[in-house]
Parts: C-alpha cells; structure tokens; sequence
C-alpha cells in the first residue's frame, strides 16, 4: 500500500505526506501533484484521498 507518488502524477483531491520531510500537502481539485515546496522532493505519500483504489469512500461529498 505504501507506494510513493511522484510528482507530476494525475492524483484526486486528498492529503499527501513528503516521503523526505514529512511535510502534508493538501490537493483541493484533480491536478498533478507539485514537487515539495518545502524540501524539492518530489515524492508523496498518500494520507488520505488521492487515487487509492483502497479508498472506502470514493468521492463522498
Ligand atoms: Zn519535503
């Protein structure tokens, strides 16, 4: 479960944890995902959301 999403990826709206700094990012509509703004690191962690198909709750508004 715990693959890291580069940057530049298609992800969904959730909440993503730097897999260097720990630092949360927060994604608000569909987009691609940034490099860190904190460290540069381009790789994410997904806390919650995102494109998991192990999301119990896809899309609940
Ligand atoms: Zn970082």
């Amino acid at each position: 479960m715990a693959e890291p999403v580069p940057s530049g990826s298609d992800v969904s709206a959730g909440t993503y944890m730097c897999t260097s700094c720990s630092h949360e990012l927060e994604i608000g509509s569909t987009k691609s995902l940034p490099p860190c703004p904190n460290c540069g690191n381009g790789e994410w962690h997904t806390v919650r959301g995102g494109d998991s198909v192990k999301d119990p709750y896809p899309d609940q508004r």
